[in-house]
């Protein structure tokens, strides 16, 4: 099943299907009635991915219990700071 997500257009609010996984990774979506194009910045995108990476990592951290150390200093401010 295709988890598709909507956002509304900036211009004229129709309501754009995209797919947040595409998103993070730099591709762009256009608008099927403007044709207004939405997209994440170049910083964000490798911010994004950053951080979509650090979440698989804590996914995998789960299964490890005898790593009970956990650092709480950078890597969870930048999932904090991300905008998504
Ligand atoms: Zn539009």
């Amino acid at each position: 099943m295709i988890n598709e997500q909507k956002i509304p257009c900036p211009i004229c609010q129709t309501k754009i299907p995209f797919d947040a996984q595409a998103l993070i990774r730099g591709h762009k979506f256009s608008c099927p009635s403007c044709f207004a194009v939405i997209g994440i910045a170049q910083e964000s995108v490798e911010q994004a991915t950053t951080v979509f990476e650090e979440f698989k990592e804590l996914s995998k951290s789960k299964f490890s219990s005898k790593n009970k150390k956990q650092r709480k200093g950078n890597k969870q401010n930048q999932i904090t700071n991300s905008t998504l």
